[in-house]
């Protein structure tokens, strides 16, 4: 099922997953139980992320969204950036794909990889979108986009970020989701521009409940997300306790989406980081609220 039908037909806010597939170095099957007990959890849809290299990095993707579909009966959405791939490279990609029955794709630019010359067939994330819904092959992809509550660390300010998210929405992009924040009043303000951007897609809010301290270190270097002074204390008073440090951070993120579908918005999108325990507890406790 396309997402867009899922958006269009639900009437209550939608509630989806992130997962990543294995690193190379470890089999795929490595995954499976941990993606059995997601499944079972039955999210509206999963997202599975695409490593950051091109070429040749699809198919562990295209393998992990395949089963969430086929074997467990879950929609998903394959990440597919484009930065470092060629015209030829998304054809086939997309071939295969469509060969494995995925009907969505979160269309992305991707990131620069030190050492590696990007091939400069797609600067933007929206030079895939048009792509995509310009050839009648690949023209019925369902395509989401990714969109930043905080501006984009490449984006000169605001304003240009939401005209080029404008530009992606007109490309084709018909849902977005946002990176991860933890000050929901970022994201409200960053609906209004959206808003008076005439951008008018489905937005989900992407939330990543935060379990541990590496984990906080290295997502806020990679995407620049704020850290409110409570959530700080959080992670200053349970540094030294991996169990409550995990629980706060479950604590940290229910009230966030609490707060987020108590102010209506169309989606809640959790980074799951492949773990069920932490998914279950959330969605045990969001499930009668949606
Ligand atoms: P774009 O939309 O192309 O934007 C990139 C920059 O260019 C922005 O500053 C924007 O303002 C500017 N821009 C966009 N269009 C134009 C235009 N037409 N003219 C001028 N400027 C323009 N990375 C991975 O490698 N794998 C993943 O699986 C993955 N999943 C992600 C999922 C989500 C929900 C999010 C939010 C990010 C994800 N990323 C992933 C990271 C993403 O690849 C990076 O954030 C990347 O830097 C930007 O990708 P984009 O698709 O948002 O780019």
């Amino acid at each position: 099922m396309k997402i867009s039908e899922i958006f269009n037909t639900s009437d209550r806010a939608i509630f989806s997953f992130e997962m990543f597939p294995p690193k190379k170095t470890s089999p795929i099957e490595s995954v499976y139980g941990k993606l059995e007990e997601i499944c079972a959890l039955k999210p509206d849809f999963i997202s599975v992320t695409y490593g950051a290299g091109g070429t040749g990095a699809h198919s562990r993707t295209c393998e992990i969204a395949s089963k969430i579909k086929n074997d467990f009966g879950v929609e998903s959405v394959a990440h597919l950036t484009c930065v470092n791939s060629t015209k030829d490279e998304i054809d086939s990609t997309l071939a295969d794909f469509k060969a494995h029955n995925i009907e969505n794709i979160l269309a992305l630019r991707g990131d620069y990889v030190e050492g590696v010359e990007p091939k400069k067939d797609f600067i933007y994330a929206s030079d895939l979108c048009e792509y995509i819904k310009d050839h009648s092959e690949h023209s019925d992809f369902d395509l989401c986009g990714a969109c930043y509550p905080e501006v984009h660390l490449e984006a000169k300010d605001e304003v240009e970020d939401i005209l080029n998210l404008r530009k992606k929405v007109e490309a084709g992009a018909e849902h977005l989701i946002s990176q991860l924040f933890f000050d929901n009043s970022v994201f409200y303000r960053f609906l209004e521009r959206a808003k008076i951007a005439g951008i008018n897609v489905p937005i989900e809010a992407g939330i990543m409940p935060v379990t541990n301290k590496s984990q906080i270190e290295r997502m806020v270097s990679m995407c620049g997300a704020s850290l409110p002074s409570k959530f700080v204390k959080i992670m200053q008073k349970y540094d030294s306790k991996p169990e409550a440090l995990r629980d706060a951070g479950i604590a940290y993120a229910v009230e966030q989406i609490v707060d987020l579908l108590a102010n209506g918005v169309d989606g809640i999108h959790l980074y799951t980081m492949n773990n069920p325990y932490v998914a279950r507890k959330i969605s045990e406790a969001v499930v009668s609220l949606l």
